[in-house]
């Protein structure tokens, strides 16, 4: 059988054709976050043909996350499997000719440049400002091209963008918000149909990326309410402010030394501990001690431990989400009582 015979469809469009088909198969995309946008995103790149697929996701599946998380099923949330491990799993049964690479970590100054080296797009997929920031200057940097994309409630927001060509995210939405003064999904809610929505906005430019046809990029910042039907597109160009990523090469995010081992996740009543240097854990060991201390529930890459009032979430390299309180004191203290310090 023709292994292009599955892409027939879509490479009867005008400007497709095989030719682009099998250089698309050569390319590598990274979906930076694998929730709501991230999965839909992955999915529709997977199933397009994209040659390699990394995916990176520091969580694990939730109940909560199903109403919107097209990758994911109820068996993911009530074992607790990373995003990136149950996206990867279902990814390969969607496309096998897709070589994917799954990445359980959290997208931050250490691991971010080793992710997206030797990406032809980086496509947005996080849920907080301060990765998308992060995500933006490691790109600029490198001048690897990559997709924006945000949703909140029922509205959200999309543009591609090019080093060097097109404005960048400083450019675009001004300096980064300080933590706590944008809402988030956790406070002001989201609506799946959106995140779709935004989801295939984002893909379209990603796969004019791929297909190498630069020229039909749209150069806008698109804006969606999807409940209301308002559509608009701004066109985005360089302005007359100099900026400090994409103008001036002042990379601040990644190149700021690591901030505190703990770190308040935005509008999650969640800390995330990160011991450095990284740790390599035995979950099961741990698992057998904490049973006496609460309630334990661990697979291959996490454990959790309900206790005190708390969730951990522990991954085998250490690192550690506390569901439940925003206080990184009491998180730290948790950590160092359950996990060791
Ligand atoms: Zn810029």
């Amino acid at each position: 059988m023709d292994p292009l015979e599955r892409y027939s469809r879509q490479m009867i469009l005008p400007g497709w054709g095989r030719e682009r088909q099998q250089r698309l198969g050569q390319k590598t995309a990274v979906v930076i976050g694998c929730g709501a946008l991230g999965s839909h995103v992955a999915s529709h790149l997977a199933r397009a043909g994209v040659g390699r697929l990394v995916l990176a996701d520091r969580d694990f599946v939730e109940w909560h996350n199903l109403p919107r998380q097209a990758l994911y099923a109820e068996a993911d949330a009530a074992a607790g499997v990373p995003k990136a491990v149950a996206a990867a799993r279902r990814l390969r049964q969607i496309n096998s000719l897709v070589q994917i690479e799954e990445h359980v970590v959290d997208v931050n100054p250490d691991t971010v440049e080793p992710l997206i080296a030797g990406a032809d797009v980086v496509m947005d997929g996080a849920d907080n400002f301060e990765v998308r920031y992060l995500v933006n200057e490691a790109c600029v940097k490198h001048g690897i091209p990559w997709v924006y994309g945000g949703v909140l409630g029922t509205y959200g927001l999309s543009a591609a963008i090019l080093p060097g060509e097109t404005p960048c995210l400083r450019c675009l939405l001004g300096p980064l918000p300080p933590p706590g003064a944008v809402p988030t999904c956790e406070t002001a809610g989201v609506l799946g149909p959106a995140v779709a929505v935004i989801a295939a906005l984002e893909v379209t430019e990603g796969l004019k990326i791929l297909l190498e046809r630069h020229a039909e990029l749209l150069r806008s910042l698109v804006m969606v309410d999807l409940w209301n039907g308002d559509f608009e597109r701004a066109q985005t160009q360089k302005g007359q402010t100099r900026c400090p990523v994409c103008d001036e090469g002042r990379y601040e995010l990644l190149e700021a030394e690591q901030g505190s081992m703990a770190a308040v996740l935005c509008g999650r009543a969640a800390v995330q501990i990160t011991p450095r240097p990284r740790q390599s854990l035995d979950l099961t060991a741990l698992a057998e001690r904490l049973t006496v201390v609460g309630r334990v529930d661990a697979n291959e890459y996490v454990l959790r431990l309900d206790v005190e009032g708390v969730q951990l979430a522990i991954f085998a390299d250490g690192r550690t989400i506390v569901k439940g309180t925003d206080d990184p004191v009491l998180a730290r203290v948790l950590y160092a009582r359950y996990v060791g310090s």
